[in-house]
């Protein structure tokens, strides 16, 4: 009878096939391959000449510091609820961060989804409950549902700060407007749950590049890195889906009808990348009403920043890895984060930290 091969096996044996003779570069756009990577050690196991850098794939860590600064400011009102996702509550500004606001006395309060925060808005009539929207097309769709919710029960008090990115507009920056020098992607697993495959076709058929959609564990990982050498050994660039068992060409069509109903596209400030065209998701003009710096008059005030001497953006934008930083493991640790990479369970500061033997 033929026996199963262990995962230890299947890892065994993807490394041994994992052979070129060249450098290669791939960059993985997502914050839980990043965690995979570092926690199963991929980068000490692969061949040398195989380098694996980290892109903008952390939501929390790509949200621009004049964003942060001013959902700091909307949390100092006293008639506002601010909810939000546990890692966003830890990122510091100007000011301290959502937590030591919230040990000072401010309405701040962690939730698990943002249907939580519109029955925080029905059971707290009196007060005005703004959910801190932040993710890319994976956590929009939930927001989104949360917004019908918030229609049907005719809440006048519950509002977003609206910060969704989309991962492919950053992707094509990358690629189109600072240059990166990389072989291939591995692209967001959860994000293509949404999207499908289609939308990476560009990588390939404009840029020459694998784009590999990979799923999470380890021997994923090291199956995309296998499947992005063999494109590279054959120059045949095409966008290839690892993922079978959570990703489908065509995405997930509720999802992205949600999206399409509450959200334009348009222009966001990504941490690193500045503005990129048609990378954000803005809600539509009829619910503009949900809107939360709108409804604050925080849309247009501008927000000064100090130097902090953090490198996230440069990280990010895969041109500097968290050891380049000279804060890392020093004045910037998780219990005392300098910078977002460093707060995000997702960040590549902290996933280094905690699985690259720095501790
Ligand atoms: Fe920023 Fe800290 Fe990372 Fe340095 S170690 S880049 S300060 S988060």
């Amino acid at each position: 009878m033929h026996t199963p091969k262990t995962n230890k096996e299947i890892v065994k044996q993807l490394i041994s096939e994992m052979q070129i003779d060249n450098p290669v570069k791939i960059m993985e756009v997502c914050g839980t391959h990043t965690v995979s990577i570092a926690k199963s050690g991929i980068k000490q196991l692969i061949p040398k000449n195989i380098t694996l850098i980290s892109g903008p794939g952390c939501p929390v860590c790509v949200t621009s510091q004049e964003d942060i600064e001013k959902f700091l400011i909307l949390a100092k009102n006293p008639k506002v609820l601010i909810t939000t996702f546990g890692d966003m509550i830890r990122v510091p500004g100007s000011t301290g961060s959502l937590q030591e606001m919230k040990a000072q006395g401010a309405n701040i309060k962690m939730v698990y989804s943002p249907l939580d925060a519109v029955n925080l808005a029905k059971e707290n009539p009196d007060k005005e409950v703004v959910f801190l929207g932040v993710g890319f097309e994976t956590t929009a769709p939930l927001v989104a549902f949360a917004l019908s919710e918030a229609e049907k029960l005719k809440l006048n008090n519950f509002s977003i700060v609206c910060l969704h990115k989309l991962a492919i507009s950053a992707i094509d920056a990358l690629l189109t407007g600072f240059d990166t020098d990389v072989d291939g992607f591995l692209c967001p697993g959860h994000v293509s749950t949404i999207i499908g495959t289609h939308p990476y076709e560009f990588i390939a058929k404009d840029y020459k590049k694998a784009a590999i959609v990979t799923g999470f564990e380890a021997s994923d990982i090291l199956e995309g890195i296998n499947m992005t050498i063999n494109q590279i050994k054959n120059k045949n660039f095409k966008v290839e889906n690892q993922y079978h068992r959570g990703v489908n060409s065509g995405g997930n069509l509720v999802a992205l009808n949600l999206l399409k109903e509450y959200f334009d596209k348009g222009s966001a400030m990504w941490r690193g990348l500045g503005e990129i065209k048609n990378s954000g998701l803005h809600l539509k003009d009829k619910y503009k009403k949900y809107d939360a710096f709108k409804k604050f008059d925080l849309s247009n005030i501008e927000v000064k920043l100090a130097p902090t001497g953090c490198i996230c953006g440069q990280i990010l934008k895969g041109q500097k890895s968290p050891t380049d930083c000279p804060l890392f493991g020093k004045k910037c640790t998780p219990n005392f984060p300098i910078g977002p990479c460093m707060v995000s369970s997702e960040g590549s500061c902290a996933a280094s930290y905690y699985y690259a033997g720095v501790i």
